[in-house]
């Protein structure tokens, strides 16, 4: 017999921070945004989506993402990030959790990201398999200060909260 689980609702924090370079693509929450530089990183560096992973599997009292993807494994050498969130969505999902929402917050001094906020909030939406209403992004400069202010960085920070399923749920989970 089910017990109901509505109550339980998990939080997670998750931060990432990754070095800007020229001769690399930047792409931020599943989204390529025009800029000379990118993100260096085994995988394709896209901080958003490793801060979304981490809070997740966070909240799910999961180890973090470095230890679920190796740097050691060329299975994840310059990896789309979209696949390891989805990865991550699917192990929460077999742990009986499934998202509430998401806030992100991206630390860039440039490119201004105002623009793309909306593309990239649908993007992590739809790799979460969620409604976009429930996941939220916000951009911030750093006012000049440390490696992100200098222009050498681009940083997030991500809070996302885990519902456990209920049968209700459950069953109108796509
Ligand atoms: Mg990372």
């Amino acid at each position: 017999m089910a017990v109901s689980t509505t109550s339980i609702v998990r939080v997670g924090l998750g931060y990432d921070i990754h070095r800007l370079t020229e001769g690399r693509r930047l792409i931020l929450g599943g989204v390529e945004i025009p800029f000379g530089r990118g993100l260096l990183g085994h995988s394709d560096g896209d901080v958003l989506l490793h801060a979304v992973a981490d809070a997740m599997l966070g909240a799910a009292g999961l180890p973090d993402i470095g230890e679920t993807f190796p740097d050691t494994d060329p299975a994840y050498r310059n990896a789309n990030s979209r696949y390891l969130l989805a990865r991550v969505v699917e192990i929460v999902r077999r742990q009986g959790f499934h998202v509430a929402n998401a806030d992100v917050t991206v630390h860039a001094e440039a490119p201004n990201l105002s623009a793309h906020k909306q593309s990239m909030t649908e993007s992590i939406a739809r790799v979460l398999g969620v409604d976009r209403q429930t996941v939220s992004v916000k951009a911030k400069s750093s006012e000049g200060l440390g490696p992100v202010g200098a222009g050498d960085a681009i940083a997030c920070t991500a809070v996302v909260a885990l519902r456990a399923r209920t049968d209700d749920n459950a069953s109108s989970d796509q």
